[in-house]
């Protein structure tokens, strides 16, 4: 994945796809995955996930050792518009818990 398309990646909603502005406030949030996933070699990368039961594809990023404090321990972020899409995204997370789609 280019340098391009990840910038776009971090001003579009994980849930709606729609983009956000500069002047937008961004609702990220973090999550884990389970351990057997190993996504050290894509720090500060983006990752798809295939939301089975939803016929949707979202994207994470992966925060690279040197992130913020405020998104340590997690494993993934997750990039949305509003607090309603960060809550359907949980909850879709939630449902699909064990699906994981590398690439
Ligand atoms: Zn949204």
């Amino acid at each position: 994945m280019n340098n391009k398309h990840s910038d776009r990646l971090l001003h579009t909603c994980a849930w709606c796809a729609q983009e956000i502005l500069e002047d937008e406030d961004i609702f990220g949030f973090g999550a884990k995955v389970s351990q057997a996933v190993d996504l050290s070699d894509k720090e500060g990368q983006f990752v798809s996930l295939n939301l089975a039961l939803q016929d949707k594809t979202i994207f994470a990023l992966i925060p690279s050792s040197s992130s913020a404090a405020d998104i340590e321990g997690y494993d993934l972020i997750f990039i949305t518009c509003s607090e309603g899409c960060a809550q359907s995204l949980k909850d879709a997370l939630d449902l699909e818990r064990d699906v994981f789609d590398e690439e």
